[in-house]
């Protein structure tokens, strides 16, 4: 028999109601039946995260304690944490436990940034008239925070939202990916046994479709902070009105290799396996590889070797290196946008094989920027390596993108490292690391259709605070 997980409302688990089911990625098997939340629920969410927030405030101290409450109970279950992932997301057991290691860093992150709220003094003597005035802010919490979270780090992802909206005193009603919610429920379950007292952190579940409309229709969620794709963030943007919305959205993440790159074989270790990584999906994943003509053949013949030899199958197994996709849908997808690009005239290099919603890591040449599988994001395990020679060429069709979330470039020539600092349209540029890499502390996210605004604890409390400015007259 399956587990039956109920939706958080006022500290209660509430399991009535329809329900549906979520499937282990790999076998197929169903996992767990979720109860849906139904509008009247999702209201009952709100309405007691508004109360909440209108009626109750948690002082910073009891914020902290009760986040490293949380980190110190999530250390204790951080293996049937990380099995739940591996299960619901077919993520593989070794990257699911690096990313309960990275949510709980998170969690820390943010306990420390609830200390470190505060305003700022201003000088507003500076203004002709003003001699006899003081100024400064103050920050302050923004209300009920709305979490609407994807399915591809469950843990981290959730992580990053509901820590600091607690820590900056904020309620929350979480929206979790439907197809991987049952980490963002266990994340609920420690949370409350932390101590995080009833109607500061809701969740309710269901399908985006038929709860998102709900949620964002509502004038009392004060922000919205939003992982997932650009055509659902453009939904959320465009239904919330003047409200705050952070979204992080996708990308087609470019990286360069430039023939003065100090260490070859670790440029190209990075490229495949952060290319194949859980699959590929991850925003930052490494899609678009260019790499000058002069190296090109053996960056080619190293990164088909690495990608020969890694191991695809059962997420559960200690060895495996690539799990299956999020479903069958996405991998048949892939499938035919691998397909497509071969019929334009790429070559597979390696890979380009399907078995269900296994895909297996692909390497793919002779592409051409118009091809889906480099203008659009490919979210699958599919990197496509193309030949410059010229770097000023290359900037410009790595900025030649509608999104802008992360880039990668290697190179010990520091004037290139600079100038890719400089006139790549990116949120954040790696250099000598590939697009994927993130420190959990750092502000992240990206422009165009990457999204806007920013997340990391730091960042994020900005987001999900207010900055009030006082004045006197002394
Ligand atoms: P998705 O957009 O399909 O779903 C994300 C969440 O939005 C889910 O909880 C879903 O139920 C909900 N949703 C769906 N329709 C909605 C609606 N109409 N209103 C409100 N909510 C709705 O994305 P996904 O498939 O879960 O995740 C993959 C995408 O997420 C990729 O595009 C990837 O690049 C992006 N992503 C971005 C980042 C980042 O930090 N920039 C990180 C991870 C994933």
């Amino acid at each position: 028999m399956t587990e039956t997980y109920g939706n958080l409302i006022n500290g209660e688990w509430i399991k009535d109601g329809e329900t549906f089911d979520v499937f282990n990625k790999y076998t197929n098997e169903p996992i767990a039946k979720i109860c849906k939340a139904d509008e009247a629920l999702t209201k009952k969410a709100i309405d007691n995260a508004y109360e909440t927030f209108k009626n109750e405030r948690l002082s910073v101290i009891e914020r902290h304690d009760i986040l490293m409450k949380a980190v110190e109970l999530f250390r204790k279950h951080k293996e049937e944490i990380a099995q739940i992932i591996c299960a619901e997301a077919g993520k593989t057991i070794r990257d699911a436990r690096t990313e309960v290691e990275r949510g709980i860093q998170t969690f820390i992150a943010s306990a420390e940034e609830a200390k470190r709220i505060c305003g700022q003094g201003m000088p507003i003597q500076a203004m002709p008239g003003n001699d006899e005035k003081m100024a400064f802010s103050i920050r302050e919490p923004i209300g009920v925070v709305c979490a609407i979270t994807p399915f591809n780090f469950p843990f981290n992802l959730t992580a990053h939202k509901i820590a600091p909206a607690i820590a900056a005193g904020n309620t929350v009603v979480l929206k979790p990916a439907e197809k991987t919610p049952i980490t963002a429920i266990k994340m609920g379950e420690i949370l409350l046994e932390a101590g995080l007292p009833k109607g500061f952190l809701n969740i309710v579940n269901g399908f985006g479709h038929e709860i998102g409309p709900i949620l964002t229709s509502d004038e009392r969620i004060a922000m919205y902070t939003f992982t997932g794709s650009p055509a659902v963030g453009k939904l959320i943007k465009n239904s919330t009105g003047i409200r705050p919305v952070t979204l992080e959205l996708g990308n087609n993440s470019p990286n360069i290799i430039h023939h003065d790159v100090k260490d070859l074989d670790r440029a190209v270790e990075l490229v495949v396996t952060k290319g194949f990584g859980n699959s590929g999906q991850a925003c930052i994943a490494v899609q678009r590889v260019y790499v000058h003509e002069d190296i090109y053949e053996e960056v080619l013949e190293k990164a088909k070797q690495i990608a020969e030899n890694l191991k695809v199958g059962d997420p559960s197994l200690e060895e495996t290196d690539v799990g299956p996709m999020i479903g069958l849908e996405e991998a048949k997808r892939t499938e035919n946008w691998v397909k497509e690009a071969v019929e334009q005239g790429a070559e597979i290099v390696v890979g380009g094989k399907r078995e269900g919603s296994l895909f297996h890591p692909t390497i793919l040449k002779n592409v051409t920027e118009e091809m889906k599988v480099m203008c659009e994001e490919v979210f699958a395990p599919v990197i496509s390596i193309v030949p410059y020679n010229d770097i000023d060429e290359v900037f410009q069709k790595v900025n030649d993108s509608k999104f802008g979330l992360q880039a990668g470039i290697f190179t010990s020539d520091i004037h290139v490292a600079m100038k890719a600092a400089k006139e790549l349209e990116f949120g954040g540029i790696n250099i000598n690391d590939v697009s994927t890499f993130r420190a959990d502390i750092l502000p992240y996210g990206g422009v165009k259709d990457s999204g806007f605004g920013k997340e990391g604890p730091r960042s994020a409390i900005e987001e999900m605070t207010v900055e009030k400015v006082i004045t006197m007259h002394i």
